[in-house]
């Protein structure tokens, strides 16, 4: 089902277009103690004054100054006067039928010239947990011959604010904030102390470790205790592999860590992920074996697509299992979700299931993502692609 919520901008953006008002929504402490100074409000109270903004902006998704009652009425006045509680606009919302949500989101412009980015964030719901897939960038550098999204070029990184409001965005959507009710339509993971949004996946469109101070910050605030509250084991970074960066995720953010490791050798690795060529596969998993924080019950997970006759021989499951050994690993087999032009295919299915069995017989759970959304394209690798498509047929539609 596709839902077109909001119409195209104009097509050249003018200086009126710029928001007057900035959005308070994503911003970090240290942000919001700035926006306070600068509407005057004493350095003494601007510690109180960012707890509170906190607790309404981030536990309680308040979307007006009005409902912040432990502020007074001309604090709230003065606020609202020159900031908003805006989020991202949904132009358009998918869900498939296996429950899965597509969100288009337009970014408000950054300035004059900028219509205001596009990205795609994804709603995986299951019975115990309910995962949100955002995006680090628009598009992406990196040109991993199985994706689609690096078919398209970089447009920009993604700022702290714009990584977060991907977040309230889906709490919003789906009733995941105090006060909001929930879709009935059976979906949704409900229940004592469980949360619509248990967990966030950094795989969506872009290479977040390209992005990681904006991705930090956004991390400290997705587990910031008073307010989204997401615990770190359950937010993780997938990197195709930027092997400088990785141990600097673990010390500044300490998330789980997932690669994408698609190929057990360099020559392979070379053609799917191009990075290789500049970090081949031994520095990468010397990369994983000292990522801070790495145990048993903290373990990193090895992506790998399954393209048929190319890198799904028994013999390249048993060189997996060989690879990692002594690193604590999940593997997690993905079928290759196919997207328009490419010429790979998925793997046959008792092909992916023989090789599952091998690294399962050498001890590692081997899971095969089941393909989620792929009737609505939101699958792994498949994001933006279809976008300008449903936009077209819905201005079409509006014509
Ligand atoms: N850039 C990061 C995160 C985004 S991609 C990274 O590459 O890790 C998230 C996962 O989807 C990665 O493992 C990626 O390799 C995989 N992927 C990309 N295209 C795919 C496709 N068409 N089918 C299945 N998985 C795909
Ligand atoms: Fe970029 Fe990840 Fe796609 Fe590679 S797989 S092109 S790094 S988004």
């Amino acid at each position: 089902m596709t839902e077109v919520l909001a119409s195209a901008p104009a097509a050249e953006p003018s200086a009126a277009m710029a928001p007057a008002r900035r959005s308070l929504v994503g911003l970090t402490r240290p942000g919001l103690g700035e926006a306070l100074t600068a509407i005057g409000v004493p350095d003494r109270e601007i510690r109180m004054r960012t707890g509170q903004l906190w607790q309404w902006i981030y536990f309680h998704g308040v979307r007006d100054f009005d409902r912040m009652l432990n502020i007074a009425k001309p604090l709230r006045q003065r606020l609202a006067d020159a900031y908003t509680l805006d989020r991202p606009e949904v132009i358009v919302q998918q869900v498939s039928t296996d429950g899965t949500r597509k969100w288009l989101l337009r970014m408000p412009p950054v300035d004059a010239r900028d219509k205001g980015a596009e990205i795609e964030c994804v709603y995986i719901p299951e019975s115990d947990r309910g995962t949100l897939c955002v995006s680090s960038q628009v598009g992406c550098t990196l040109t991993c011959t199985f994706c689609h999204t690096g078919t398209q070029k970089l447009v920009r990184n993604l700022s702290t604010q714009e990584i977060v409001q991907q977040l309230v965005v889906a709490r919003d959507m789906i009733g995941d904030f105090p006060g909001l009710t929930p879709p009935t339509d059976g979906l949704i993971p409900s229940g004592e102390g469980v949360r619509a949004v248990s967990n966030i996946v950094f795989m969506g469109m872009g290479e977040p470790l390209y992005n990681l101070d904006n991705v930090g910050n956004a991390i400290d605030i997705l587990s910031d205790g008073d307010g989204l509250s997401l615990s770190k084991r359950r937010i993780t970074v997938s990197t195709s592999g930027v092997v400088p960066q990785i141990g600097e995720l673990g010390d500044r953010a300490g998330t789980m860590l997932a690669i994408s490791l698609h190929a057990v050798r360099d020559d392979l690795r070379n053609t799917l992920v191009p990075l290789n060529k500049k970090y081949p596969i031994q520095e990468l998993l010397e990369a994983c074996r000292n990522y801070p924080g790495l145990s048993n019950a903290r373990r990193i997970t090895f992506e790998y697509v399954m393209l048929k006759g190319v890198n799904d021989s028994p013999a390249d499951a048993r060189e997996l299992v060989r690879l990692l050994k002594g690193i604590p690993a999940k593997i997690n087999l993905i079928p290759f979700n196919p997207w328009p032009g490419t010429a790979y295919e998925c793997s046959d299915w008792e092909t992916i299931e023989h090789f599952s069995d091998i690294v399962f017989n050498a001890g590692y759970a081997s899971p095969v993502r089941t393909p989620r959304g792929r009737d609505i394209l939101a699958a792994c690798g498949q994001l933006k692609s279809e976008t300008e498509k449903v936009r077209a047929r819905a201005r079409m539609m509006d014509a």
